[in-house]
């Protein structure tokens, strides 16, 4: 289930379409996995009306498309969240920033971490939204004066949250697609600057097998496991996320200790989680 939004940009060819529809499920992937599935079903429905995502966005215009994601309710989410990044995409696209230019161009070989090239993306990215959210009719000083749900989805690593959607999106841009799992197409950007997507599967087996010290979904936290990964596999830290990952969402990890599922676990030797 972990690898299944990815399933969403595969569904295209053209790399803008690619990364953007990567942009998008990677955005509404929280929350209870079997909930937002359905969502970006019916919001790609919508973008391959108008032509594939890329094209949606650059033909995209408030007042005739925005209505057509006004049934878009998902937790905090809403339709205007979108039409507001859609907005500001097509502002970028506008001055031929495509999104590969936008998430690679703040990185330096010297750079240990995607971190900086993330943060001058989404800085971009809410400069654009707010400098055209009057069209949208949305006054908004500020970019804290924007709607919840796109301070959510435009969220920088700089405000503390693992980020585990932002780190997961370019863990799929960016890795190469040996596993079948990631797209590997911004080759611009190494796998060893990749941070670890933190949720809270990871987090729990990364604690029980003494990776980090505690089990916050903090940026911090995140730097901490990429670290630890890093000593494993300097060259592709993220290569083990979907292996922490999986004990927790199919379920075989209870948890803590428990009779029937640890005998058969192989991470039994090194696991030093609670019994209780
Ligand atoms: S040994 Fe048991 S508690 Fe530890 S990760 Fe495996 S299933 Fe979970």
């Amino acid at each position: 289930m972990r690898a299944d939004p990815i399933r969403f940009p595969r569904r295209y060819t053209d790399e803008e379409d690619v990364a953007l529809a990567a942009l998008l499920a990677a955005s509404f992937a929280y929350g209870r996995v079997d909930l937002f599935p359905p969502v970006l079903e019916r919001l790609f429905a919508v973008l391959d009306e108008g032509g594939g995502p890329a094209q949606f966005v650059r033909d995209f215009d408030a007042e005739r498309d925005g209505p057509r994601l006004d049934w878009l309710v998902y937790r905090w989410s809403r339709g205007i969240d979108l039409t507001l990044l859609f907005l500001g995409i097509k502002r970028l696209f506008a001055e031929g920033v495509t999104l590969r230019r936008l998430f690679t161009r703040g990185f330096r070989p010297e750079h240990k971490s995607a971190r900086q090239a993330l943060d001058e993306a989404v800085e971009a990215l809410r400069d654009a939204t707010l400098a055209e959210a009057w069209r949208a009719k949305v006054d908004a000083p500020r970019f804290d004066d924007l709607p919840r749900g796109l301070r959510f989805i435009l969220v920088r690593p700089a405000d503390g949250s693992a980020n585990k959607r932002w780190n997961m999106f370019l863990r799929w841009m960016v890795r190469p697609g040996r596993e079948g799992i990631d797209l590997g197409l911004w080759t611009e950007l190494p796998p060893s600057a990749l941070l670890m997507p933190l949720d809270t599967h990871v987090l729990r087996i990364s604690k029980f097998l003494g990776l980090i010290p505690r089990e916050q979904g903090t940026w911090r936290v995140a730097e901490e496991l990429t670290a630890r990964l890093r000593r494993l596999d300097p060259a592709d830290p993220t290569r083990y996320d979907f292996a922490l990952a999986h004990l927790g969402i199919s379920g075989l990890c209870p948890g803590r200790r428990d009779p029937v599922a640890c005998p058969r676990c192989p991470l039994l030797p090194v696991c030093d989680a609670p019994s209780s």
